[in-house]
């Protein structure tokens, strides 16, 4: 027997998606493309389907009522086939950035985890063994807040400025969704990375993230002077670093110190800054010397990592991932993947423009929920308590574990 939570995630959902339009749930090249269905149990994976087009993919979607709707980035010739005779035709290029990989502090305020072996329970991230029974089995819940939506996106905007600036995407070729959780996915649909291997996307991994970034090959000397033939508004990670160096000169103190330079150092750089600053600006690097042939390796890795984006790598290297669909619902929210212009995430509210439950109230019995928000309003913290919310709200405490619907 179905209970009343479920009952109600499962109606709105047949609700949205029954009146939504077929041409908002369909990516190019449908009929190449093999789509998975988390059901309604949210346990069961239903995969290796295929549609001739939107509508077919539609009513599929409105009679079994999923809850997450996915679809491959490969192009098949038999997407139904078993996976080492569907025939890979390529695969778009694709990108996920996701809150878990972004260590921010609020994490410690919203998430938590209760130990299987013991119940032992703590705030923040799980760690890597229960301090009690040891074990390392955890049941973890974690949320979001705008601090680390924000910071996503910040991931997201790194990561576009380097696929137009330094890979020569036009705007054009990349779509960028808000996932309708945690995070962001980019996807580049062209015909020059289709047919990339798992090894080259890993090699645009390695770019994105920073890895393996030599300083010595982008113009650091064995006397520590930077010979950067380019200014900084050069291209690739010379300008990036560059670029990097001028924040890390404009930064505050207390950030400077997290570098790890000699306190010496520290208060050399402090007094030249201004003046460093200056000649960077103007001339680029070759009249900047005098901060240290240990100091740049320490600057540049620092300036690495800020210029990095925390992408989700295993997602990017993956030739027959399953990603979410565009339109479709998130079963862990009730919110959608929608897509953004790329020119405007800057200024996109994911907590806003990914709601479509706007209407009615619902009653529910909360267990626990931190503060959150939905459009413009905020709600909780909540324990232990019931009321009566806009279906947003409580759909998305539902979906998440945190509410049961009242009968
Ligand atoms: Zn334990
Ligand atoms: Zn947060």
């Amino acid at each position: 027997m179905q209970t009343s939570s479920a009952r109600l995630i499962r109606e709105s959902f047949h609700q949205y998606y029954k009146t939504s339009v077929e041409t908002t749930l369909s990516p190019s090249l449908i009929r190449q493309r093999e789509f998975g269905f988390i059901l309604s149990d949210r346990k069961t994976m239903l995969r290796h389907k295929s549609f001739q087009n939107s509508a077919s993919l539609k009513t599929h979607i409105v009679n079994i009522v999923p809850s997450d709707v996915y679809y491959s980035s490969a192009y098949y010739e038999a997407p139904e086939a078993d996976m080492d005779k569907k025939g890979w035709r390529g695969a778009d290029l694709v990108f996920d950035i996701d809150a878990d990989h972004i260590p921010t502090p609020c994490g410690k305020i919203h998430d938590s985890w209760v130990c299987s072996g013991c119940g032992f329970s703590g705030k923040g991230p799980s760690p890597e063994k229960c301090p009690i029974c040891e074990r390392s089995k955890f049941d973890t819940r974690k949320w979001m807040c705008d601090r680390c939506l924000e910071s996503a996106k910040k991931e997201t905007i790194k990561l576009l400025d380097m696929l137009m600036r330094d890979f020569g995407f036009l705007e054009s070729e990349l779509q960028v969704y808000f996932s309708g959780n945690r995070g962001y996915h980019v996807h580049v649909e062209s015909e020059c990375i289709r047919l990339l291997d798992s090894m080259a996307r890993k090699e645009i991994v390695d770019y994105v993230i920073g890895l393996g970034l030599e300083p010595e090959l982008h113009g650091l000397t064995k006397k520590g002077r930077i010979n950067f033939r380019n200014k900084i508004d050069g291209g690739g990670w010379q300008g990036r670093i560059g670029r990097g160096a001028l924040e890390f000169l404009e930064a505050s103190s207390e950030e400077i110190t997290t570098v790890g330079l000699s306190k010496r150092s520290i208060k050399n750089l402090m007094e030249r800054r201004k003046m460093l600053r200056e000649k960077l600006e103007k001339g680029g690097w070759l009249d900047v010397t005098g901060v240290g042939s240990k100091n740049w390796p320490k600057i540049i890795r620092w300036v690495v990592e800020q210029k990095a984006s925390k992408i989700d790598t295993v997602v990017t290297t993956d030739i027959h991932r399953l990603i979410r669909l565009s339109g479709s619902l998130h079963g862990k929210t009730g919110f959608a993947k929608v897509e953004t212009p790329v020119g405007s995430l800057s200024k996109f509210d994911p907590l806003k423009e990914a709601i479509v439950f706007r209407e009615g109230e619902i009653n529910v019995d909360i267990v626990e929920a931190p503060r959150f928000r939905i459009g413009n309003k905020y709600y909780g913290p909540f324990r232990r308590e019931c009321q009566e919310l806009p279906t947003a709200a409580a759909l998305f405490l539902i979906c998440r574990g945190a509410a049961q619907a009242r009968e």
